[in-house]
């Protein structure tokens, strides 16, 4: 299986080769050159195999230079119900994304697919988990290093902490704004004691730590000298991890394939919507994938309208639902890459004028720039959007009448999948984080404190590990090559 970039001028490459890297050199994201296919038999045998082996199955369609024995070690070492322990009362541990059931009504079935069970409590350890040990199986066999460079405002920076935690050759080094994220992200990135952890508290906003991380990812010779590297939603790696829940959840909610499931995404970077997008370009049985925005909407107007038009920082909202705060949507490119047909001079025109002109259009309409808003349907997309408003009304409905809980994120799901029901078609919600991570905003709409998995209950009282540090780059670059010693 070869890779390559959606704008068409790089070299195509293997997975291990894309494995550790971020942007295609011609500034594209990579994407297989063609989506292996699942036939109907293959489906039927996956229905009864563990997480962990239908992970394989599907990983193997993708990593096709990693032999075999050590991929299944490696998703068997990453998919256990020790890792994803976090699941709710009644629901299987053992299951990783265990589903149920909410709502059925009039024929359509609102289903809920955990993906929050991780050490982090939110969906990106489904994919964080095993690109921590890709890495580390990767490096090894290169006899490499690797120390990743980024910054968080919460979710990622988590996640990628967890799942580096003592691997070997790894070196995190995690970029946050001093004090300006909830106590409990803050105890959960500090409280980790692992000599490759260096959590930096940064004086500023979380603009200035990405404005840091810019700098010093632009000088190539530091980067290069101290082998720096990201751990972004791009990352292909974690694009096809995602891919395996689609398949599972599919599966848990069927039992023949003449059957049809939809999945409302909430969504951001869309990175998680475009892993369903490649489940059902393999040819799982999708019939709508709906991207759920927040009040930042920008993928909701470009699929109602065919505009893609990025925000500018004053039209970006801090909202209840932050880890879906983008300006703008980093993996969308791959998803245009395949509506324009793999045209990858078109998608450069295309992103090259969301750099000078903010945007572009494919309504159609006169002067636009392509009419391939028509095709949307054709992949199965929709889309809606929730508010403030809408997720206190959401969260309390889910509380009420079912004794539900469900996060800011989720009920941002939820809302906008309830308008998106199909009878005859289950309509499978992704949970991404539990409501204790957001518990500000579960106070404000049920007035009580969300329920904490065993283990979280005095996470805000446990030993604190960082260093708080000005924006001088200077000093960074210092910290950074004091403590990789190259
Ligand atoms: C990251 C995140 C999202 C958005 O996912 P994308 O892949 O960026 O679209 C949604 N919910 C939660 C809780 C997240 O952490």
């Amino acid at each position: 299986m070869q890779y390559i970039s959606t704008r068409g001028l790089a070299p195509a490459q293997s997975f291990s080769q894309i494995l550790l890297g971020g942007l295609a050199p011609d500034g594209g994201l990579y994407l297989p050159a063609e989506y292996p296919q699942v036939s109907s038999a293959e489906l039927d045998a996956w229905r009864s195999l563990s997480y962990a082996d239908l992970a394989f199955e599907v990983l193997k369609k993708f990593a096709t230079d990693i032999p075999d024995a050590d991929l299944k070690a490696l998703v068997h070492k990453t998919y256990t119900a020790e890792v994803y322990r976090n699941a709710r009362e009644g629901e299987d541990a053992t299951r990783i994304t265990p589903v149920h059931t909410v709502e059925e009504k009039n024929g359509t079935r609102l289903v809920l697919q955990a993906l929050s069970n991780g050490p982090t409590l939110a969906f990106k350890d489904m994919a964080m988990q095993l690109l921590g040990n890709l890495f580390e199986y990767a490096l090894a066999k290169q006899h490499a290093e690797l120390n990743i460079f980024g910054a968080t405002s919460g979710d990622t920076g988590s996640a990628a902490e967890y799942a580096m935690r003592g691997k070997k050759g790894i070196r995190v080094f995690m970029l946050s704004p001093h004090n300006k994220m909830s106590a409990f992200q803050s105890a959960q990135m500090f409280s980790l004691q692992d000599p490759n952890i260096f959590n930096i508290a940064v004086d500023g906003v979380f603009d200035d730590c990405q404005d840091m991380v810019k700098a010093v990812s632009n000088d190539l010779a530091f980067k290069q000298q101290q082998k720096i590297g990201t751990v972004n939603s791009i990352n292909w790696a974690r694009v096809v991890a995602q891919v395996i829940y689609y398949f599972r959840g599919y599966l848990s909610v069927t039992s023949s394939n003449e059957e049809k499931v939809s999945f409302t995404v909430p969504s951001g970077n869309f990175g998680n919507i475009c892993a369903g997008h490649i489940a059902r370009m393999m040819g799982l049985p999708i019939d709508k994938l709906v991207a759920a925005t927040n009040e930042n909407d920008v993928l909701d107007e470009f699929f109602r309208t065919g505009v893609y038009r990025v925000r500018k920082s004053a039209e970006t909202y801090h909202t209840t639902s932050p880890s879906m705060d983008i300006s703008k949507a980093s993996n969308f490119e791959r998803f245009v890459f395949d509506l324009l047909d793999r045209d990858g001079e078109r998608v450069r025109a295309l992103f090259q004028k969301v750099e000078t002109q903010g945007g572009f259009d494919l309504s159609g309409k006169p002067g636009s720039d392509g009419d391939e808003f028509r095709k949307i349907a054709q992949f199965g997309f929709a889309s809606g959007k929730s508010t403030h408003a809408d997720r206190l009304a959401t969260i309390r409905d889910l509380q009420a009448k079912y004794g539900l809980m469900i996060d800011t994120h989720t009920a941002d799901g939820v809302k906008v999948a309830r308008e998106h029901l199909t009878p005859g078609v289950p309509m499978i919600v992704l949970e991404t984080a539990l409501p204790a991570k957001f518990n500000e905003t579960i106070r404000e709409a049920l007035g009580r404190d969300a329920a904490r998995p065993a283990g979280f209950e005095n996470i805000e009282d446990l030993p604190q590990r960082l260093v708080v540090m000005t924006t001088d780059i200077d000093k960074m670059k210092a910290y950074i090559a004091a403590h990789t010693g190259l």
